[in-house]
């Protein structure tokens, strides 16, 4: 279907971006396409105007901090966090890029534009809960920052209000840390029904459960034995939808199931 007529702008700085963002209600980020286009060809999203990212540099660095945080530019696309030297810091960034569709999505698709969708089957949100990630915002008001358990608001909305601008991801140090991501898809590379990302480390342990509500679950176990981590899950209470993949009972079965092999996964990463 053709897309209806829409401004397009491609501004040459991050405060250009920021000023025309700010300065219309019904404008929006363009980074990778792979979202935007669809729901706007679906007329399910009808922007006034198109705020295109690509020639912003500045949000594309991947910087691996001395004390070993990473910050991501959210123009960071799959393909550069899978062969990204610095992002290997953290492998499990690069082990879970590789997993979203195709070759073509994961070469346009951008760290940003997954989070900012805030979509509850996409891979990275429950990631970036696990990890402990934080996101920075800018609006015409200055800079804030916020923690990816207040960053996620519901489905496809975020922290990130009209006008604002997703400026950094940054993931604090996975040393000492072992992280793990277990999903079932529809087919090989499809939409996940469940998924689960869970992160062991010193401070204990964090499984973060995706697809089984408007926002990633987080529920934190006090040991990472699968019967403790299922009995945590379950006390969670999840309340997942149905629909034509999967019936509710068997997304709060594979939320149990994927949650305990990805603590055990990432347990047996630090021994
Ligand atoms: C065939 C196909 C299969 C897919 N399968 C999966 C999958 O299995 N798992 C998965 O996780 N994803 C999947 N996706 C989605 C894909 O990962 C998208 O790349 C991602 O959801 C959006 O990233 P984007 O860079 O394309 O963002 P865009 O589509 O350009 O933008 C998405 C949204 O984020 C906003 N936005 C983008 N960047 C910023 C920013 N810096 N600040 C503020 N707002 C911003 C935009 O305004 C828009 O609302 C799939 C996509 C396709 C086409």
């Amino acid at each position: 279907m053709l897309l209806r007529e829409v401004e397009y702008a491609r501004p040459a700085s991050v405060a250009d971006a920021v000023r025309l963002l700010a300065a219309d209600d019904g404008a929006r980020a363009l980074a990778g396409g792979q979202t935007l286009l669809n729901v706007m060809k679906a007329r399910a999203a009808s922007p006034d105007a198109l705020i295109d990212l690509a020639d912003l540099e500045e949000l594309r660095g991947i910087e691996l901090g001395a004390d070993g945080t990473l910050e991501l530019g959210p123009m960071v696309t799959y393909t550069q966090l899978m062969e990204s030297a610095e992002a290997r810091a953290r492998p499990i960034l690069g082990q879970v890029a590789a997993q979203i569709a195709d070759v073509q999505v994961r070469n346009r698709g951008t760290l940003g534009g997954n989070v900012c969708s805030s979509d509850p089957t996409n891979h990275f949100p429950p990631l970036m809960v696990a990890l402990g990630a934080s996101f920075t915002i800018r609006g015409a008001d200055g800079e804030r920052t916020v923690s990816a358990a207040d960053f996620f608001l519901g489905v496809y909305m975020t922290a990130v209000s009209p006008g604002e601008l997703l400026t950094k991801i940054t993931i604090p140090s996975g040393a000492g840390a072992s992280d793990a991501f277990e999903t079932v898809p529809i087919g090989r590379d499809g939409t996940c029904i469940v998924n689960a990302a869970a992160t062991v480390s010193g401070s204990g342990t964090r499984v973060a459960i995706g697809c089984v509500d408007a926002v990633p679950v987080l529920v934190e176990p006090s040991s990472s034995e699968p019967d403790v981590v299922k009995e945590a899950v379950r006390a969670a209470q999840l309340d997942p939808p149905s629909d034509v993949h999967a019936s509710a009972d068997y997304r709060r079965h594979l939320a149990e199931v994927l949650a305990a092999r990805a603590v055990e996964r990432a347990a047996k990463g630090r021994s």
